[in-house]
């Protein structure tokens, strides 16, 4: 006869074989002896053992819980969800997404060691790997998104890691994840996606033969722009075996409201992504059509030139970040014209952030890109005409409609 608590956690077990959307609702923990339907949220730093032998063994094999520096019953269920999501062995997550990349480094990485990054990756993730890691010996070379004979000739017989992210901010370049994947392996390394724009949703690099997914958890994944979190998600070697422990030593470890609130995140992703995708395809051909605009980035878009690959890798979406360039004579011009569209809008955010419901209106060369000199963002394509829009869920007219307020009151050029 099965006792209570057998059959508690029996029940809380998925058949083999249920759906995404399925794991992104139920993939967890089993319940407690209470029985909660919502996953429970356990704000406790340490766990009480039933005796010292006990105690002794948790310890030693790091399976049951004693410290939440090192494990969290919430931290679990999300990192769980998150592991099936991605159809991943594991997961472990990390206070923000740039904890989760120095995690990533931390437990691969070593002086001597050889990098090679996309140049058009999230500012911050570039100056990890090209200045503070620097300062320890790891060397990175920085190449062309999509350019993958670049990607080749950079590597070395040092070679441990390639980094990649698609589609990327504010350009929306997609790169080829499987055949990265290919050079990765032919020189021995690894390949690490970030797959913060697309989430499991839309994308799921490891099924290309990438090795290792980083989330920025604070975008889509958490989805309400309320928490920071991180996550790295691979096989149970890498992720348990080789990362867990640099987590636990070093600490960045997500705390449990942080953890709740993505986890909760999670059961509605499905649903915004296609929502926000849906959307964002909709803003962008109105853009396209509008005189004012002389040019939209976005995957979902025929004339983008990676479309074709995009809508292999991301099942047929775009995802919801796109952006759009006002044309002027001069920078300054340019400048001031992206300037009175952003300041026109009533109900778009003015911030720097995405993944929200709330549409979020930017102005990459003052802010996301701001520190780089005007020749560096001319190099990388990023002009001061430049406007990005990471769309939210309002109604898509009020989103348009908030738009033309700028865009129909410009000066004639
Ligand atoms: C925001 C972001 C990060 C960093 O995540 P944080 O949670 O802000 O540390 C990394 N990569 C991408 C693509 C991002 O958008």
């Amino acid at each position: 006869m099965e006792s209570d608590e057998e059959r508690r956690i029996a029940r809380a077990r998925l058949p083999e074989g249920v759906r995404p959307e399925t794991l992104a609702v139920r993939a967890a923990l089993a319940p407690s002896q209470h029985g909660e339907n919502s996953e429970g949220l356990f704000l406790t730093s340490a766990y009480v053992q039933p005796d010292a032998a006990t105690s002794a063994k948790r310890f030693a094999d790091m399976l049951d819980f004693t410290y939440s520096r090192t494990s969290n019953p919430t931290v679990r269920s999300l990192e769980m969800r998150l592991a099936a999501m991605e159809g991943a062995e594991a997961a472990i997550a990390t206070t923000t997404g740039m904890s989760a990349i120095l995690l990533l480094i931390m437990g691969l990485l070593k002086a001597g060691d050889h990098v090679v990054c996309s140049r058009s990756v999230f500012g911050s993730t570039i100056g990890l790997f090209g200045k503070e890691f620097a300062k320890f010996g790891v060397e990175t070379s920085f190449v062309a998104q999509t350019d993958l004979a670049d990607w080749r000739a950079a590597m070395r017989p040092t070679t441990k890691l390639l980094f990649a992210e698609t589609p990327t901010n504010p350009l929306t370049d997609v790169c080829d994840i499987a055949a990265l994947a290919g050079i990765a392996h032919a020189g021995g390394a690894l390949l690490a996606v970030d797959n913060t724009f697309c989430t499991p949703a839309l994308q799921r690099p490891l099924s290309l033969g990438a090795d290792v997914v980083m989330h920025a958890a604070t975008k889509y994944l958490d989805g309400q722009g309320r928490v920071m979190a991180g996550a790295l998600c691979g096989s149970e070697a890498l992720i348990n075996g080789i990362m867990a422990p640099v987590l636990r030593t070093v600490g960045m470890t997500l705390s449990p409201f942080n953890a709740w609130v993505v986890l909760k995140g999670l059961e509605t992703l499905h649903l915004r992504m296609k929502a926000q995708s849906d959307q964002a395809l909709a803003v962008a051909r109105w853009l396209a059509a509008r005189p004012e605009v002389a040019r939209v980035y976005y995957p979902g878009l025929a004339t983008h030139p990676q479309h074709d690959l995009a809508m292999r890798q991301q099942s047929g979406l775009g995802g919801a970040v796109l952006s759009f360039d006002l044309q002027a004579d001069t920078p300054e011009a340019a400048r001031a014209r992206a300037f009175h569209v952003i300041d026109s809008t009533r109900v778009l955010s003015i911030a720097t952030n995405l993944g929200d419901t709330k549409s979020i209106i930017t102005h990459p060369a003052t802010t996301s890109h701001g520190r780089l000199s005007e020749t560096q963002r001319q190099a990388a394509g990023i002009g001061q005409g430049m406007v990005r829009l990471a769309v939210g869920l309002e109604h898509v007219d009020d989103i348009t409609d908030d738009l033309l307020r700028g865009l129909a009151t410009l000066p004639t050029a």
